[in-house]
């Protein structure tokens, strides 16, 4: 029989942040993953660690987003200290600019509600602009400099925190097909696999992903769905960038600052189910974003493309908490800020299993919500 505190379905970067907290309580925990851990939209990510809103309905998430990215200098200490590898976590800010339509407007839209949101965001006059990043093309009308975002390797982080998750005591399961969850009257006992193994538990986390609502017990809390977005490795030879650089078409994300320098760019976003295809239509738009950005590496060598689903939710809000199966956790939809939400995700679900109460307001993210009927189940991810 194999029995733990806390067995955790999906070993993406929420999987695998949530198990390294519970361990480093002493807490017993397996993590459970089909295939190799980290391998799905952990993998395919940018890395930018970025609190702002990308829409008005991304306004609820703000908070939580500040308060991971405060965790995130702990996180990543504690990750690299216990692992000794390196996840390439920068700080340094990211370069925002507007190469289209009222670019004026835009810009004292794009300030007011930063600040009114506590984020911090300086309107840059574009000879500045292009001072802090030659590299930054003409067709850039106007630019914001946003000086606490961050950026990480997330392929790097994925290793460090897999490795300080095991020696932190956490087990780690690959290959590990959880088809369905034990119930128990109305408590969750735990989780039996395609190999009809089962492992039982005090509390279940079901952090799968896109692919939680294919687990029908989870489905009614967590009605996630793909949304693919397809990125691209570049190595140039030129100046290296010393930032994130972003537009309202896309964005480039260093990765060192060796010459020449590996970049990845991205993304798009896609409502094709779990296809994982790379496609031209999508390189044109991402390699477009990036000439217009950054007109210099259009002579930049194509090393990778690649693509992920991301965990998209009707209301483009995470799903985080407790159920009203007694001892069933949601963890899930993410969506475009996984890593970025990664250390106070594992923060808050800890709380929940070590406490029973969590420090900060979740109520807007609540598994429950779904229950209620009060989110449009079928509106499309953007
Ligand atoms: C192109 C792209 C760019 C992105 N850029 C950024 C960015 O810059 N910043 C940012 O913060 N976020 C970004 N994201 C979003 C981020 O990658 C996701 O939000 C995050 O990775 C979600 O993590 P996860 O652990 O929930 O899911 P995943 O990483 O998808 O992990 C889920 C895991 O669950 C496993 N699983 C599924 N079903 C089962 C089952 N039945 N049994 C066992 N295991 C199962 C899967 O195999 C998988 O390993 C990006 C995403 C994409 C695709």
């Amino acid at each position: 029989m194999n029995t733990y505190d806390v067995v955790i379905v999906g070993g993406g970067i929420i999987g695998g942040s949530i198990a390294f907290e519970l361990a480093q309580r002493n807490l017993r925990v397996i993590v459970l993953d089909r295939q190799e851990l980290m391998h799905e939209a952990s993998w395919a990510a940018a890395g930018m660690l970025s609190p702002a809103p990308d829409c008005p309905a991304d306004i609820p998430l703000v908070p939580l987003g500040r308060a991971s990215l405060a965790l995130y200098p702990g996180f990543i200490d504690a990750i690299e200290d216990s692992s000794e590898i390196s996840t390439g976590y920068r700080t340094g800010g990211t370069l925002e600019v507007l190469c289209h339509g009222d670019t004026e407007r835009e810009l004292s839209t794009i300030v007011a509600l930063h600040h009114g949101l506590g984020l911090a965001c300086e309107p840059l006059p574009l000879e500045e602009a292009h001072e802090m990043e030659p590299a930054l093309g003409r067709e850039a009308r106007a630019a914001v400099f946003l000086p606490d975002e961050a950026s990480v390797n997330p392929r790097s982080l994925s290793a460090a925190l897999l490795d300080a998750s095991r020696m932190a005591g956490a087990e780690l399961s690959p290959r590990t097909d959880v088809v369905s969850l034990i119930k128990d009257k109305k408590r969750c006992a735990g989780v039996k696999t395609a190999a009809g193994e089962t492992f039982s538990a005090g509390h279940v986390v079901v952090a799968a992903g896109c692919w939680t609502s294919q687990l029908s017990d989870a489905a009614p809390y967590a009605p996630t769905r793909p949304v693919r977005g397809q990125m691209v490795a570049l190595q140039h030879a030129g100046k290296p960038l010393r930032r994130v650089l972003r537009s309202e078409r896309g964005y480039i994300v260093p990765r060192d600052q060796a010459t020449p320098q590996n970049l990845v760019a991205g993304s798009t976003i896609e409502n094709v189910g779990y296809e994982k295809a790379v496609t031209s239509g999508g390189l044109e738009q991402i390699l477009g974003a990036v000439n217009e950005l950054a007109p210099s590496l259009a002579g930049a060598e194509i090393l990778d493309t690649w693509s992920g689903l991301r965990p998209g939710t009707p209301d483009h809000l995470p799903i985080l908490g407790p159920t009203d199966t007694e001892g069933l956790i949601i963890a899930t939809g993410h969506y475009r800020n996984g890593i970025l939400l990664a250390p106070v995700t594992a923060k808050l679900i800890t709380e929940w299993i070590t406490e029973g109460r969590t420090s900060l307001n979740c109520e807007d993210f609540s598994p429950l919500r779904f229950l209620r009927g009060n989110v449009d189940r079928s509106a499309k991810a953007q």
